[in-house]
């Protein structure tokens, strides 16, 4: 028998004509397999079954009737007909009131049995069942799914259609898993499980499936992750050696802090290996992360290689662009930043020369990985505060040249669990320690009737010399309306209390040139005041700005507030974060901010609080959206999956062998459905 191609149109299964297409479509169902895929969402338990005589008010009940008294139609208005049935079991009657269902109602003919699903009412002392669900007594003593739906369809249009592709493939279901890893991890036939997850028996039956479907999902998922990043897993095209970098050290304002050294021996070793480095460089917000990459740059620069550092705004790229322009200028190196507003003569221009080998390093945002940049010898990438990223972002810089070493930054200590999820096998070097001399932060949470007194104390600072941040109040997740009403913040504070002094403005979407000259007035001290949206939340760095005031902090993440805070406390002076709220529910989250300056606890604060779903925020990280794993609930299944994906790959690192295509084909249709 020809098997039944899973792949075919969703129209092409029975029971689908034109319209139900279209209405499966809104799901995201246009083939026979992701109808098979759409998993029921819940289940109904149609295993209870209540005797009439036991029913209680008000509660949703199933119960087995036969009908006594047919239904009969009440015409009440135009649009609204009410029929009422009366239905009998061994221990008591009932009322059956539908309303408008006349095919429904007319089924209810006398002697006939049905299950009746429904709220239990006491109509006048008489029990009552109004518009309930009614079922064909066959349907008793199972289990029926549940399904997301949309306009039009039902659960029971959606179930047929899945029996009726279901009966199509009968076994014909091609199982992912092969049979070796289905007995070591006490998994059942892929076949077996579309069955018993869309048509169970009971729960067991469901979890039975349930599993197998979790199971195969994130071991894909770490298959795919691993192909993203692990595609130059082989021998680097990038060898270096060993390369004196005492030059850049001794050119730098500071002298390394003991973990800096220490991240920089393990980056270096890493860049002299066979292997392309793999590794995440963790460090709190201000431990000094980018003197960490510059040092690596200059390492490859020794080598005769270019490398790129990668920010995820422009903001923070230019501000790279001027810390190691800083550096390595002197030093004869020759840096370019490139970014989506560059002048296009000037793009080209830079382009050509990293193209011959003629610029040694280059600042970029993402822009530079989504065109025709061609690097003559790209030996390392950094992407820095790497969180911003999707995978896929990060595996297309990785792919500019054919093995380069890779680097990526984070000040959000991650847990090990989700590290293990975002990355796979990276190694890790931690930056444990705050360069010496800062001064102190303190942090305060306070209501809005501190303002004035918090406004005066930033010009205190000021005419001191100092210079403050002043995050806008937040009025919705929209970028324009929060512009607007950054503006007008910004012109309220700029005319009012803050007149005679320089205040500047940045939001988001601001031009990007005018963005980058009132960060760099900032920076260089000409504006004493910065009113922002959080376009400033990483990276950057102003040593002699000292006071932070957030408003509406309770619209913000524990992280992000600590990102935040970041930007303070960088220099010798004594620092302050002011936390603006009137909302109590928010008052202990803040509290804890006011308290703690470690972003590992607060980390972990933060997901306590909001879940690790949250926390990976699967959008902001471009992970697939999973269609049946939940990375809360199968932690434990995600265990089993990794020894598992680990054998798949030592057996075929690069899943070329024919009998793993269909693997990468899933894991190809995975990853294609990244936000
Ligand atoms: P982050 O890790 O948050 O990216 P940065 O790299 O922006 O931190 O560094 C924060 C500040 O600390 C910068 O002003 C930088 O010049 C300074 N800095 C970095 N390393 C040292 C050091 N070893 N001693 C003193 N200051 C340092
Ligand atoms: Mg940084």
């Amino acid at each position: 028998m020809e098997r039944f191609d899973l792949n075919k149109p969703i129209k092409q299964v029975r029971g689908v004509g034109e319209a139900r297409a279209k209405l499966f479509a809104k799901l995201g169902i246009n083939t026979a397999l992701d109808l098979l895929r759409h998993f029921p969402r819940a289940y109904e338990d149609l295993n209870e079954i209540k005797f009439i005589r036991d029913l209680r008010e008000n509660e949703e009940a199933l119960i087995r009737a036969r009908v006594v008294v047919p239904a009969a139609g009440r015409y009440i208005r135009k649009d609204m007909t009410v029929f009422t049935a009366v239905a009998a079991d061994d221990t008591g009657r009932i009322k059956i009131t539908i309303f408008n269902r006349k095919y429904t109602a007319e089924s209810l003919e006398y002697g006939k049995e049905f299950l009746f699903k429904g709220k239990v009412e006491f109509d006048r002392g008489a029990l009552s069942m109004s518009s309930p669900e009614v079922l064909p007594v066959a349907k008793a003593g199972g289990m029926r799914a549940l399904y997301s739906l949309t306009g039009g369809l039902t659960h029971n249009i959606v179930s047929n259609c899945v029996k009726n592709v279901l009966d199509a493939v009968g076994d014909g279901i091609e199982d992912l898993l092969p049979a070796d890893v289905r007995a070591e991890n006490g998994l059942a036939p892929a076949a077996k499980c579309y069955r018993a997850i869309h048509f169970p028996k009971d729960y067991n039956d469901v979890s039975v499936a349930r599993r197998r479907f979790v199971f195969e999902e994130l071991y894909l998922f770490q298959l795919g992750l691993q192909l993203i990043k692990g595609r130059n897993r082989g021998l680097t095209g990038t060898p270096m050696g060993e390369t004196d970098i005492t030059p850049f050290t001794r050119s730098l304002p500071f002298e390394l802090t003991d973990a800096q050294k220490r991240a920089v021996a393990e980056i270096t070793a890493d860049m002299q290996g066979s292997r392309p480095m793999q590794r995440l460089l963790q460090g709190d917000v201000g431990s000094g992360k980018t003197a960490v990459a510059a040092a690596a740059m200059y390492f490859a620069r020794g080598n005769g290689y270019q490398s790129v550092l990668m920010a995820p705004t422009e903001i923070l790229a230019a501000q790279h662009y001027r810390t190691l322009l800083g550096f390595f200028e002197p030093l004869g190196v020759s840096v370019e930043l490139l970014t989506g507003s560059t002048p296009a003569a000037k793009k080209r221009d830079i382009k050509a020369r990293l193209a011959d080998g003629s610029v040694d390093m280059l600042v970029s945002t993402h822009a530079v990985i989504t065109d025709d940049t061609v690097f003559r010898s790209l030996g390392l990438a950094i992407t820095d505060e790497q969180h911003r990223f999707g995978v896929r972002q990060r595996a297309a810089l990785a792919e500019k040249s054919r093995s380069p070493h890779v680097l990526i930054m984070s000040a959000t200590p991650i847990p090990r669990t989700l590290a293990l999820i975002m990355y796979g096998d990276l190694d890790i070097s931690v930056l444990d320690s705050l360069p010496r001399g800062r001064g102190k932060i303190s942090t305060y949470a306070v209501d809005g009737t501190y303002r004035t007194r918090i406004f005066n104390f930033i010009k205190k600072n000021v005419d001191e010399g100092r210079q403050a941040y002043l995050v806008c109040p937040l009025v919705e997740e929209n970028e324009e309306v929060d512009a607007a009403s950054a503006k007008q913040y910004y012109e309220q504070l700029a005319q009012g209390v803050f007149r005679g002094y320089s205040v500047g403005l940045v939001y988001g979407k601001m031009p990007p040139r005018e963005k980058d000259a009132t960060m760099k007035a900032f920076a260089d001290g000409n504006i004493s005041i910065l009113i922002s949206t959080t376009v400033i939340e990483v990276g950057v760095d102003v040593p002699n700005a000292n006071v932070m005031v957030i408003e509406n902090a309770e619209r913000y993440g524990l992280s992000q507030l600590h990102q935040l805070r970041g930007r303070i406390g960088r220099g010798r002076w004594d620092s302050y974060c002011v936390l603006i709220s009137d909302a109590e529910s928010a008052a202990e989250r803040l509290q804890f901010m006011a308290k703690s300056s470690d972003g590992f606890k607060i980390a972990e604060k933060d997901l306590e609080l909001r879940g690790p779903g949250d926390l990976i925020g699967k959008r902001q990280h471009g992970l697939p959206e999973f269609e049946i794993a939940d990375l809360e609930r199968d932690m434990n299944v995600f265990y089993d999956t990794l020894a598992c994906a680990k054998k798949t790959f030592e057996d075929d690192p690069q899943l070329k062998k024919p009998e793993n295509a269909p693997l990468r084909a899933w894991i190809k249709r995975m990853f294609s459905r990244t936000p």
